[in-house]
């Protein structure tokens, strides 16, 4: 039984001005249904199951750590899957497209069927129409939102913290759709904060997440770390990437929790917190994506992520 109660362990990495960094090891919870995508899954698939669908669907990049957290998922509970993932010349020659992406071709192991469509009709995802005519085209199907994101998503995320993370002064997660960072801030105790570190471009998450929980303040999102924007890579974050595995022999991927483990340095570097500031940052894994990142560097003439 994968989704028991797990706790992942807090690892510490340095001290620095006086503050204290520790890493919970949340990408050590699952081999494929890693982080922050496994208490996502984890009260969907237990409601799936509970109205006895047989299939869930689901959406997503092509390189998305959900996809691949949710085909495998999907293979481990007996449920089929089917994956709108978003760029429709992928679905062309489907057979060169599972050659040269190693996230749809292990979907496509695990059992994932994909319908690939537009960029222009993927941004209609959430719209009514959209969504009545893939239960047209499917049938019954129990539908998770891109990234994950739901109420029972951020149930399962605020499971992430518990009592023993009571000591710690700031809890640090990456934001994507801030479904994680929405579960953290549920969890927090009252001399808590948290922080988000946006990994794409704007502040509108900063609202979104305000209609969700409109009474906290306990919280912030940093904008200046996303690098250029969603999966935006420059030389300074991979040296800073391969830097860090080097120290404490932890591989970060470069979508999320390097960019965040970048923005946390840089904050200490410039004084932000006090002296004696406990920090925890959440490692959400998504170490899947770094293969797909390293084709890239390549073809860019860059160093790869290790
Ligand atoms: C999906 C993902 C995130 C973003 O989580 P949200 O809940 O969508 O904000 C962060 N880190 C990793 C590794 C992820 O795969």
């Amino acid at each position: 039984m994968v989704f028991k109660n797990i706790v992942s362990k807090n690892e510490f990495l340095y001290t620095k001005n006086g503050i204290s960094v520790y890493l919970k090891r949340e990408d050590l919870l699952h081999p494929y249904i890693s982080g922050n995508k496994f208490r996502k899954l984890k009260y969907n698939i237990l409601e799936a199951q509970k109205e006895e669908h047989k299939t869930l669907l689901t959406f997503g990049g092509a390189h998305s750590n959900h996809i691949s957290a949710v085909a495998y998922a999907g293979k481990l509970y007996n449920f089929k899957t089917i994956g709108i993932i978003r760029g429709e010349e992928l679905g062309m020659v489907i057979e060169n497209t599972l050659e040269q992406n190693t996230t749809l071709k292990f979907a496509a192991s695990c059992g994932m069927k994909f319908k690939f469509i537009t960029r222009s009709n993927y941004r209609n995802k959430n719209e009514e129409s959209f969504i009545s005519n893939l239960k047209k085209e499917f049938g019954t199907v129990y539908i998770i939102p891109e990234g994950g994101t739901n109420k029972l998503a951020i149930k399962g995320c605020q499971e992430i913290l518990t009592s023993e993370d009571e000591k710690f002064d700031y809890i640090c997660t990456s934001v994507g759709t801030g479904g994680t960072l929405t579960g953290v801030i549920n969890s927090l105790k009252h001399n808590q904060k948290a922080i988000g570190f946006s990994s794409l471009k704007g502040d509108f998450l900063k609202t979104e997440i305000n209609k969700l929980i409109p009474n906290n303040t306990n919280w912030n999102i940093q904008l200046n770390y996303h690098f250029g924007g969603f999966a935006k890579i420059n030389i300074e974050l991979i040296t800073f990437i391969n830097k860090f595995n080097e120290k404490y022999n932890i591989a970060l991927d470069p979508i999320y929790t390097g960019k965040m483990m970048f923005g946390i340095n840089d904050l200490i570097e410039q004084k932000v917190f006090k002296k004696g500031t406990n920090i925890l940052a959440i490692h959400t894994g998504g170490l899947q994506g770094i293969h797909a990142m390293n084709k890239k560097l390549t073809k860019k003439g860059l160093p790869q992520i290790a």
